[in-house]
């Protein structure tokens, strides 16, 4: 038998800090000293630190731009291909050197070898934002801060290296700066570019470690609009035997490791009909996420409840949801501005209870929130047979879900000077 003596004297408490809040110590480790050994990776004997990412070291090597003329919205997103702009940046990483200088370049194909570390082990992370091209002609991020704030979360979720965020989101907007110009044309206001970081395990060695190599690369492309489908979002709840995400999981982490293995449910979905799967949670069918987006409903409240109209979204503190700049920002403002419309709600819910609203006329609106589909209204829940419809107003859209897109519109394309509408420059 193995006899187990906790090294700090309490019985039952883990000697070691292996847990997932180890995570927090991590981050706050960053913010402090930007120490990218996070990952334990340290220097060997007497070499120098490695050295810290630095968005002041990126190199420029510019692509002949006339070699591609920029497309019409319509036909950017028709092909089976990702239309990137004409530059991405990328920054190489190892173990004892630390961070290379940034290289902003022509995009192109990566080079990998077949035993790299993320294509055995999944050691991928991800960032999605948008650049905005303003009404009054600005090139905007939104709230680009909490994007490389998130990734450095999921970097070292995967025990990828760490970096100072601000230096991420210095890079963020150097490819806007240098790209938006032509790809976003001044005469497209109220249009978007779709950025992508991410980072990757590089080290070609097998065996599952935390990579010794990685790379972060940003990509800047077109993406459709998807925040006003024809007759709604249609969501279908997840089949009873699969969850998206588990409580101890990593489903707060934007890894690649959690997409993949969606895709089964959301294809059969999609063959039937439906736009996205609503993920629910437990025996209890606590509603989660809707896709990769956050979803959100409006409900009035039975009255003995108080019978408040209120504007309910899963909580965040089961670490079981990934924490949407859009879902934080829409809970924001609905307190700051709908305070006296709405009740803005963070909790846990079921499934039977968005039943039940709809059973008794309580259901008011749906949507889903995220980077991607912005904020597209949801008409039909499916859940187990039933259908749930929800009701469109008009324009297709409800009322209080039109109300919040438009904030948030605002703030992005520039109507509404706001400091979450951060305008891209190469510093
Ligand atoms: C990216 C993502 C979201 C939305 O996050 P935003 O920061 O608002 O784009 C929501 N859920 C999942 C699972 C996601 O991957």
């Amino acid at each position: 038998m193995v006899t187990h003596t906790p090294t700090n004297g309490h019985a039952g408490e883990q000697d070691v800090d292996l847990t997932s809040s180890a995570l927090n110590h991590r981050i706050a480790e960053q913010a402090a000293n930007g120490t990218n050994g996070a990952n334990g990776h340290h220097a060997n004997g007497h070499a120098a630190a490695p050295a810290e990412l630095d968005a002041s070291k990126l190199t420029i090597r510019r692509a002949d731009p006339a070699a591609r003329a920029v497309p019409d919205e319509a036909t950017a997103c028709s092909g089976n291909e990702t239309i990137c702009t004409d530059h991405m940046i990328t920054c190489a990483w190892d173990a004892s050197r630390g961070w290379a200088a940034p290289e902003l370049k022509p995009y192109g194909p990566l080079s990998l070898m077949p035993t790299a570390s993320v294509l055995h082990y999944a050691t991928e992370c991800f960032e999605g934002l948008k650049a905005y091209r303003g009404f009054d002609g600005k090139l905007r991020l939104f709230r680009p801060d909490l994007n490389a704030k998130r990734m450095l979360m999921s970097t070292l979720r995967i025990s990828l290296p760490g970096f100072n965020p601000k230096q991420v989101e210095r890079l963020i907007s150097t490819l806007v700066a240098v790209d938006g110009p032509k790809w976003l044309p001044a005469d497209r206001p109220g249009s978007f570019l779709y950025l992508r970081p991410a980072m990757i395990g590089t080290q070609p060695q097998l065996g599952v470690q935390a990579p010794k190599e990685a790379l972060l690369f940003i990509t800047a492309s077109f993406m459709p609009r998807m925040d006003s489908m024809p007759g709604g979002l249609k969501l279908h709840t997840s089949p009873e035997d699969m969850v998206r995400a588990w409580v101890g999981g990593f489903g707060y982490a934007k890894v690649g490791a959690n997409y993949g293995p969606s895709l089964l449910a959301t294809n059969e979905a999609r063959a039937r009909g439906f736009g996205q799967i609503l993920w629910l949670y437990g025996p209890e069918g606590y509603c989660t996420e809707a896709g990769a987006s956050n979803f959100f409903v409006v409900w009035r409240a039975r009255d003995a409840d108080g019978g408040k109209l209120q504007l309910v979204t899963a909580p965040l503190d089961d670490r079981l949801i990934l924490d949407g700049v859009t879902r934080r920002s829409i809970v924001e403002l609905a307190r700051e501005r709908l305070a006296g419309e709405l009740e803005m709600v963070e909790r846990k819910y079921t499934i039977d209870e968005l039943l039940d609203a709809d059973r008794e006329g309580r259901l008011v609106e749906a949507f889903a929130a995220g980077t991607a589909y912005f904020i597209c209204p949801v008409s039909l829940v499916h859940h187990r047979g039933k259908d749930v419809q929800i009701p469109l107003g008009k324009g297709d859209s409800g009322q209080y879900t039109a109300k919040i897109k438009g904030l948030m519109g605002d703030i992005m394309y520039g109507n509404e000077q706001h400091p979450w509408g951060v305008v891209a420059s190469m510093d």
